[in-house]
């Protein structure tokens, strides 16, 4: 397999070159085929695996530069994490000038808000303060087409199901989605069972 032969544009060619990703991994493999027809997935793998470009390579080749307001919704269960997605995504995005908006705690509510107005493609962050953006309304919903919870296992392992569960409720119906986890507990399948419908299994 070749990121060329899954029909990956130049742009992002191109910027994966530059990050020295030229051959596709195990996961990013089984992944982005499904995840550019716009299969609900639910995988299974280890961080290290490459499973941010899994999710972050398709995302970034379907999203629409021309909208402005966010098509995408990244949950992860700590600030790190949420900040090396972003970065992640940018580095993969950069020639299609992708822009992403990190929204954790510790950082003023304000300037998140102000960056959530301007043109912001996709969104990043941690459950809290996500839902934080959605009740005050700062955070436009009405254009989300794509959900990811990472790390999900670590998710509910820090107590985050209720945050989740009110964030999932606000989120348009018709949309994608894709759950990564490095364990399937009966939790992850639980959480996983509402957000989809007769999902694609992924293994690593
Ligand atoms: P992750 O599992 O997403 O945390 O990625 C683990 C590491 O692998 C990160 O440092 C990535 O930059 C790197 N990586 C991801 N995909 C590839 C690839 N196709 N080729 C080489 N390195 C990669």
């Amino acid at each position: 397999d070749t990121f060329h032969s899954f029909g990956i544009s130049k742009p992002i060619l191109d910027a994966l070159h530059g990050l020295g990703y030229t051959t596709p991994t195990e996961v990013q493999a089984k992944v982005i085929p499904h995840a550019l027809a716009k299969k609900d997935l639910v995988v299974k793998s280890q961080t290290g695996s490459g499973k941010t470009a899994s999710f972050g390579i398709p995302l970034v080749e379907l999203l629409d530069w021309e909208e402005n307001k966010p098509q995408a919704l990244i949950l992860t269960p700590t600030r790190e994490l949420a900040a090396q997605v972003k970065e992640d995504i940018t580095n993969i995005g950069r020639f299609k000038r992708i822009k992403a908006t990190a929204l954790f705690g510790k950082q003023r509510f304000d300037r998140q808000k102000l960056e959530l107005q301007q043109k912001s493609h996709f969104v990043v962050g941690t459950p809290g303060r996500v839902l934080d953006h959605i009740e005050k309304g700062t955070f436009p919903l009405e254009r989300l087409e794509y959900l990811v919870i990472d790390e999900a296992d670590e998710m509910l392992n820090m107590g985050f199901i209720k945050q989740v569960s009110a964030i999932l409720e606000e989120l348009p119906k018709e949309r994608v989605n894709m759950l990564f986890s490095a364990t399937m507990t009966e939790d992850v399948t639980a959480l996983s069972d509402t957000i989809m419908n007769a999902p694609l299994h992924v293994e690593i």
